[in-house]
């Protein structure tokens, strides 16, 4: 899956959920979150982020791994 990480707190420029080809990223109180379940992992969320909020979860940096689990998080309540 794709993890949107701190950068996109209180941005949430949204040009990320116009590329996704399923539609699998949601607006939260703060910031947008990627439903890892429908992720397809197309990578098309990635380059236009004006942010550079979106990284492949192998490749979110350290100080960010907590977002993970706060995507986890959002759509349990959800
Ligand atoms: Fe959507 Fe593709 Fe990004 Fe996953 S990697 S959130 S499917 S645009």
């Amino acid at each position: 899956t794709y993890v949107i990480a701190q950068p996109c707190v209180d941005v949430k420029d949204r040009s990320c959920v116009d590329e996704c080809p399923v539609d699998c990223i949601y607006e939260g109180r703060r910031a947008l979150y990627i439903q890892t379940d429908e992720c397809v992992d197309c990578g098309a969320c990635e380059p236009v982020c004006p942010v550079e909020a979106v990284f492949f979860e192998a490749d979110l940096p350290a100080a960010w791994q907590g977002y993970r689990a706060s995507a986890e998080d959002f759509f349990q309540g959800v």
